[in-house]
């Protein structure tokens, strides 16, 4: 029996030619169907007699087909024209390239049709109309259709199949429905006056109007960031209730810290450790994020937590996104921590320094998986006295007796990540680090009650960095400037991005398939290589000019860094490789080629890479020329810190950068609500309310099962 669990491949009235389709939108089944909700609607004018349209308008009417035919035009399109006739009149439509109409439509059918009127040889015509075949002969009575006539919900699609066709499926499965049982207890519905599942779907896929269209929508919103919110409390609930080790807040340890460093901190640096150190002395997990802008000065933060750590006798382990910032950190811990005598270790995907018994281990991701000897990638990096006899090793770095993990960047990581964590018996505290200012609305959507220390003042002395936009006629003046600056002994960092690879809509499977990262990789290798040449062989041949990209095999990257850091190079030319974290104080300048490829948080990122010593930095766009004048680019220039451009960002694009990859349900529904800061506030208020009443919603067991749902995915992530 056809049920909501039914794949949509053993459906029937399903074609075996769309599956392709439906499947790279994510429907599965005949539930996920029913849950593809329209982008969109479009309002089709009320149906009229074929005497009342006149020429320009856009107009629905309803007829009979009087003739038929496909013919070719003079350029050999192919078209299929019919002649349509009411009560009143009659009407040429004119459908291009839909040849297999001539034979799904025949003389006699009724057929209502909406769409632009035009003014043809033999008289007004209706070109590429919607349609729909109709079961009357006259042109009044029913209100609307599934295709013409009122709201027409418009899909998300991809190729080869349309928003008809999921019109139709969905028309056709709506009434499956019947069997679910609403997630939302009854009570939140009738408080928060939030429609029945049922109507709502109904009313999302064939509204009678906008309002209704929009409740039904905002019930689904609700539900998902309710779904969020409860799992959020949940964890941190879980987590409340494990035990972390009391990290006694030693302040004469602190106090020497802070003489020992080359530099005053700040007010809010200091402020930052005062309560990180506040949370480690307490016997439950920390969970804290430090938000700061580029600059800030979050690595010091961080390394006074370390240090509270490894002299209360922990291990910390630090995991940043990519290889070269686990690299830089190392090399940073390591000279702010020398005076007190910590080993410090580092295990990247490529590379191992010292990772046995290290006091601080520093590593990317790799720092969680299991090293298999057999691989020549691992046998070239793993730590060879590690590796057990069967050639798997089985807690690689072993995380025992870890008692502060400290994510940088954290918005890259995924949940299961720090569930890796949690295996032990003692949990670790945790301190995850941004530069990606996460507004309140979406940290209280996605952390719950998450604890925030903010660095919200810069390093004394930091001249702000000068942006300019150079247009081609300038570009000249531009490398003079950048010679005369490299001569008197600064460097200069140069960001490309990919080329475009022709690739239609890559949708999220294809762009996680390893042959389009392959060719993502070659368009970013391409155009670094092409400036790389033409600034080393035309541009600047007297500078020293190295280069840094994604294909590059890591000690090579790693190689390339070095050099630029030490000064062995002038010009560093770079894909996006560098955009987290690199630290070059004597880089003053930036150059980003082709910036409109870029977000403005990315940009501000590339633009955090200088102004960290004592010169003038500064940061050159050098836009394609049609894009110029653009805006975003001016906000660039104008937008004083991270904070405001993140706000533009997420005004303009929506907060999907600042989500990152995760996914978090339903990631559509839960981007429209997340700017909704009164809609985030009653989400949560409802969500304590629930857990409150029913801790483990024992009395809402549809919601419940949603949630393990929702958990399951979350963890398989
Ligand atoms: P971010 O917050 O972007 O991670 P970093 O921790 O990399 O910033 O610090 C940026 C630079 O500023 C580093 O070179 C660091 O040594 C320096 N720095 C950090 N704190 C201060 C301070 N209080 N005064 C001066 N320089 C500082
Ligand atoms: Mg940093």
């Amino acid at each position: 029996m056809t049920s909501l669990d039914t794949p949509i491949a053993a459906a029937p009235k399903i074609s075996k030619r769309i599956l392709p389709a439906l499947h790279r939108l994510g429907v599965k089944t005949l539930r996920d169907l029913l849950f593809h909700f329209p982008s969109r609607y479009e309002e089709f004018p009320e149906e009229r007699a074929i005497t009342n349209v006149a020429t320009g308008e856009r107009a629905t009417i309803a007829g009979a087909i009087q003739k038929i035919a496909e013919r070719r035009t003079a350029k050999g399109l192919r078209m299929t024209e019919a002649t349509v006739r009411d009560e009143t009149g009659s009407i040429t439509v004119i459908w291009f390239n839909q040849p297999f109409l001539a034979r799904t439509l025949k003389e006699g059918d009724v057929l209502r049709l909406s769409g632009k009127i035009a003014r043809g040889l033999r008289g007004l015509s209706l070109q590429n109309p919607s349609y729909e075949k109709i079961t009357r002969a006259s042109p009044a009575g029913e209100a609307r259709g599934t295709h013409t006539g009122g709201l027409i919900a418009i899909y998300p699609e991809t190729d080869g199949i349309t928003s008809r066709w999921l019109r139709f499926l969905i028309k056709t499965y709506l009434p499956l429905c019947r069997s679910l049982v609403d997630p939302l207890p009854h009570e939140t519905r009738a408080r928060l006056n939030l429609p029945e599942i049922k109507d709502a779907l109904m009313h999302i896929h064939f509204p009678e109007s906008q309002k209704q269209a929009a409740d039904a929508e905002h019930r689904f919103i609700f539900e998902e960031l309710l779904l969020v919110q409860l799992r959020a409390l949940r964890e941190r609930s879980r987590m409340k209730q494990r035990v972390a080790p009391a990290i006694p807040f030693d302040i004469e340890l602190i106090k020497s810290f802070v003489v020992s460093l080359p530099f005053k901190l700040t007010d809010a640096q200091r402020r930052a450790i005062w309560e990180i150190g506040r949370d480690l002395a307490r016997p439950q997990p920390m969970n804290r994020l430090l938000e700061g802008d580029v600059g800030s000065g979050k690595t010091v933060v961080a390394a006074a937590a370390s240090l509270l750590a490894v002299r209360a006798g922990f291990r910390v382990a630090v995991m940043a996104p990519t290889e070269i910032l686990a690299r830089q950190h190392y090399a940073t811990f390591d000279k702010i921590l020398a005076p007190f005598h910590v080993s410090i270790g580092l295990r990247t995907g490529s590379e191992g320094k010292n990772p046995g018994s290290t006091d601080i281990l520093i590593g990317t991701h790799a720092l969680l998986h299991p090293i298999r000897s057999k691989s020549p990638e691992a046998t070239a990096d793993a730590p060879q006295a590690h590796l057990a006899s069967n050639g798997v090793q089985k807690t690689v770095v072993t995380m025992e007796n870890t008692g502060l993990a400290i994510i940088d960047e954290q918005h890259r990581f995924g949940v299961s990540q720090r569930a890796a964590f949690l295996r032990q018996e003692i949990a670790p505290h945790f301190l995850s680090m941004t530069a990606t200012p996460i507004p309140r609305t979406l940290a209280l959507t996605i952390y719950g009650d998450l604890d925030l220390s903010l660095l919200d003042e810069m390093p004394k002395g930091r001249k702000p960095v000068i942006t300019k936009i150079i247009s081609p006629e300038k570009r000249a003046e531009a490398y003079r400037f950048i010679r005369d600056k490299v001569r008197s002994g600064q460097q200069v960092f140069v960001i490309c991005p990919r080329i475009e690879i022709a690739e239609k809509k890559p949708n999220d499977k294809i762009r996680s398939s390893r042959a389009y990262q392959q060719k993502l990789l070659a368009g970013e290798v391409k155009t670094v290589t092409d400036e790389y040449k033409k600034l080393s062989e035309f541009i600047f041949p007297d500078l020293r000019i190295t280069m840094l990209h994604g294909r590059m095999k890591p000690k090579e990257k790693a190689a390339a860094m070095k050099l630029f850091s030490e000064r062995g190079a002038d010009i560093l030319v770079s894909t996006s490789v560098i955009e987290v974290g690199v630290d070059v104080p004597n880089a003053t300048i930036m150059m980003i080629e082709g910036p409109e490829r870029f977000g403005l948080a990315q940009l501000h990122q590339f633009r955090g890479r200088v102004g960290r010593g004592a010169e003038q930095s500064y940061c050159f766009l050098f836009p394609t020329e049609d894009r110029m004048a653009s805006r975003r680019l001016r906000a660039v220039v104008d937008a004083k810190n991270g904070f405001e451009l993140a706000e533009y960002d997420m005004a303009i694009r929506g907060p999907g950068d600042l989500l990152g990859d995760r996914q978090w349900g339903e990631p559509g529904l839960i981007l429209k609500g997340i700017t909704d800061a009164r809609l985030v506030h009653a989400v949560r208020d409802e969500a304590i309310a629930l857990a409150q009443q029913s801790p483990d919603l024992a009395q809402y067991p549809a919601l419940a099962k949603r949630l393990a749902a929702l958990e399951k995915t979350l963890h398989l992530e």
